[in-house]
């Protein structure tokens, strides 16, 4: 369940070469996510921090256990929404990190948005609209 406050906790993962991306993401929603909780992976949530000053609760880097911290509060129902942009052209140490949170998200039924495109859309709907 959400905030009572219709706040989302959303969850903000980015591989390295799409942080940018994520960054950006962000910056351009930034208004409609600030009326959020949002949570990162280490290195993104930082990321967006600085460069959005968006409050951004930073779990561990991705590869050090911070996807397994982000299923955790998905199996725990503390993640409303996932935004993970993934790097398709990559082959990823914590590759098995990566697919545990993908499955973690689909077995409790939480939203997520693995490009821009989906992620885009989730701002457009009841998921975490920008409208009142
Ligand atoms: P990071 O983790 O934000 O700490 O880089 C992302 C990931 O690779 O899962």
């Amino acid at each position: 369940m959400a905030e009572t406050d219709g706040a989302k906790r959303v969850g903000l993962v980015a591989h390295d070469r799409c942080k940018a991306e994520m960054v950006d993401w962000v910056r351009t929603h930034r208004a409609a996510l600030a009326r959020h909780r949002l949570v990162g992976t280490g290195t993104t949530g930082g990321a967006i921090r600085e460069a959005t000053g968006l409050e951004v609760e930073r779990l561990l880097s991705g590869p050090q256990g911070g996807d397994a911290q982000l299923g955790a509060r998905i199996a725990e129902g503390r993640l409303d929404v996932l935004i993970f942009f993934i790097d398709p052209l990559s082959a990823m140490p914590h590759d098995v990190d990566v697919k545990a949170l993908l499955r973690l998200a689909i077995l409790h039924d939480v939203a997520f948005a693995c490009n821009r495109a989906t992620a885009d859309a989730f701002l457009q709907g009841p998921l975490l609209s920008a409208r009142d």
